[in-house]
């Protein structure tokens, strides 16, 4: 896997592009490509008698979009979020009125310049004035004023819009696969894809675990990231290979190479299905060692996922995106609702729940990542809710409410001291004294974990487990704090590795202090879900992994084949190695390889 773009010429027109392949699987379908219309604009004059038709050109554009967002919202599903149909009303609103529909016709006739030019220099107008507005929320509908706009430019430029529920439906009839093609997905746009039936998911920048990579693989399709170029030089309706194992998209294959890679996915999809075989397996090693495997999810539909791959337990469900892609907070009500559902569809099995961890690459609607210098070090997660008191008392009510339905566990993210960890017990214990003066019943006992994912954190774990009832390690930015890589940056992706021996002996660290004072402690970074780290981790000592559910029949397989007494020299040999190209070949030791899979314990 690389994180440079090498395009290959075939026999013409025909191409390849590598990334990194962040979701494996084979997915052979047509381009979908999702524009940045406003990038796209140009600015021309045209002659006096071409104006009035120039006109017309717009008019109907305008036409187009009303017509589709009216669609959109007759087809939106019955039980789809209130904000949704809030959302498109707007937009329709906003499309009817003269600024955008009328003054541009105006700015046409004066300046004799193109349609797309016009609407975009009304737009940077009315932006400006939603800028001086000092209310926040009126201000944040700028955002809004530019989607509408967008959508104006897409149909004036040719580009198919977003893809209606219509389109979609004819492209399945006509069981033509789509893959999305884009130069960058934010993730409060990659999780409303969660209801689209793309077969794949190709983006130009995007570092393996950045929030956008996660949603990809939470789609469980093939998907590749770092791309470069992929959304310049592939044209929609074009027919592409995605193999999401090996980071390579084919553009245009020819004949043997079509036949070839349809004998691959059928051969992954036989892979899958055996692996099936153990999905009520226990896991357990072959001496004996009890294994938990739970799964990652984002939202509680996610669960019929979870449950199907055979987890025991949800081990991370990331509540943010509950927060996403709305004009306002989800009230107490209606988060209770959404934690509820997951504690009870588990009946009694774990359910960890982490607090909001908005902040960096995940931000509310309307607010851009770029606002302050370093996102990643700024005010996220925990430092987000403790600036934020009444935020953070409405999840933590709605949380304890849960409780009392299933055995939801309280996961706090991204602690760096002692004394946000206090901070946080006595909030939590005020929420627990408001519910108790109102007699609501919540689980008094209720079990609180921090996510081990600053290196100061990590270092400083046994304190951690000394005043916690559990540890969570999250790799995704132990990594990416330990290294000082953004796991959002392509440029940097190729330096991003979890066998760095410093990121490695973070993690050890962590399992030893937890194991020493009997708190349970798992990992739920993506690093859980990697079945080639399975038996290093259980070396280590760690004995609870949570990853997306489609990666655990596969870390299964691994553990039934696993004699932990054995693992933890191995573990011991790599964690005393300082040379990363040391520690790659001694860990294909420990794989299983594909062939041994097939003799599954059942
Ligand atoms: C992590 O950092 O490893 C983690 C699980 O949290 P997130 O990916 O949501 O930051
Ligand atoms: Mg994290």
């Amino acid at each position: 896997m690389t994180g440079t773009t090498n395009v290959t010429a075939f026999s013409s027109p025909s191409f390849s592009l590598h990334g990194v392949g962040v979701s494996s699987g084979i997915a052979i379908g047509h381009a979908h490509l999702v524009s940045n219309a406003l990038l796209e604009v140009v600015h021309y004059q045209l002659p006096q008698h071409l104006i009035e038709d120039e006109i017309q050109r717009f008019a109907d554009a305008v036409a187009t979009v009303k017509h589709d967002l009216e669609h959109i919202h007759e087809s939106l599903r019955k039980n789809a979020p209130a904000e949704i149909s809030a959302f498109i009303n707007t937009h329709l609103m906003m499309l009817a009125d003269k600024s955008l529909s009328e003054t541009p016709k105006d700015i046409i006739r004066k300046e004799l310049c193109n349609a797309e030019w016009a609407i975009k220099l009304q737009m940077d107008e009315v932006v400006e004035q939603f800028e001086q507005i000092e209310d926040d929320y009126l201000r944040e509908r700028k955002q809004d004023v530019i989607q509408v706009v967008e959508r104006v430019i897409k149909v004036l430029l040719g580009h198919p819009h977003q893809l209606s529920s219509e389109q979609q439906t004819s492209a399945l009839q006509q069981e033509r696969k789509l893959i999305l093609v884009a130069h960058d997905i934010s993730p409060a746009d990659a999780i409303q894809f969660k209801q689209h039936e793309f077969a794949a998911f190709i983006t130009d920048v995007g570092g393996v675990t950045s929030h956008t990579a996660i949603l990809a693989r939470s789609l469980n399709i093939p998907s590749i990231v770092a791309l470069q170029k992929a959304r310049d030089l592939i044209h929609d309706g074009e027919l592409i290979i995605v193999d999401g194992k090996q980071g390579v998209v084919i553009v245009n294959p020819d004949k043997s190479i079509l036949t070839e890679y349809k004998l691959r996915q059928e051969q992954w999809e036989l892979e899958q299905q055996k692996l099936q075989r153990i999905k009520s397996t226990k896991a357990i090693t072959l001496d004996g060692e009890n294994i938990e495997l739970f799964a990652n999810i984002e939202v509680p539909e996610d669960v019929v996922a979870a449950k199907a791959s055979g987890a025991t337990g949800i081990g991370l469900y990331r509540t943010e995106f509950l927060f996403m892609n709305r004009r306002e907070m989800p009230s107490e009500e209606e988060q209770f609702i959404a934690y509820k559902s997951v504690a009870e569809a588990m009946k009694g099995q774990p359910v960890i729940i982490r607090t909001l961890d908005l902040g960096a690459d995940k931000q509310l609607s309307g607010e851009s990542e770029t606002e302050c210098a370093n996102p990643a070090l700024g005010l996220r997660a925990i430092r987000y809710c403790l600036s934020e008191p009444q935020i953070f008392h409405t999840q933590l009510r709605a949380l304890l409410r849960a409780s009392a339905f299933g055995q939801i566990k309280i996961l706090i993210p991204m602690l760096s001291a002692l004394s946000e960890l206090r901070q946080s017990k006595l909030l939590l214990e005020r929420a627990k004294t408001s519910l108790r003066k109102e007699n609501t019943p919540f689980n008094e006992n209720i079990s609180l974990g921090g996510m081990i994912e600053i290196p100061a954190a990590a270092i400083n774990a046994e304190a951690f487990a000394t005043e916690l009832d559990f540890l969570s390690i999250g790799t995704n930015d132990l990594i990416q704090y330990t290294l000082a890589i953004d796991r959002t940056d392509d440029s940097v992706a190729h330096l991003y590795n979890p066998l760095h021996p410093a990121v490695l002996k973070l993690i050890s660290l962590t399992i030893k202090a937890a194991n020493k004072l009997g708190k349970p402690v798992s990992v739920c970074g993506e690093m859980a879900g990697e079945a080639k780290l399975t038996k290093l981790l259980l070396g280590m000592g760690l004995r609870q992994f949570s990853m997306h559910p489609s990666h655990i029949l596969s870390v299964k397989q691994q553990i039934l084949h696993s004699q932990v007494n054995q693992l933890a020299h191995h573990a011991k040999k790599i964690l005393a190695l300082s040379d990363i190209e040391k520690i790659e070949p001694l860990l294909t030791k420990f794989y299983t390889p594909i062939e041994m899979r097939a003799k599954a314990r059942h």
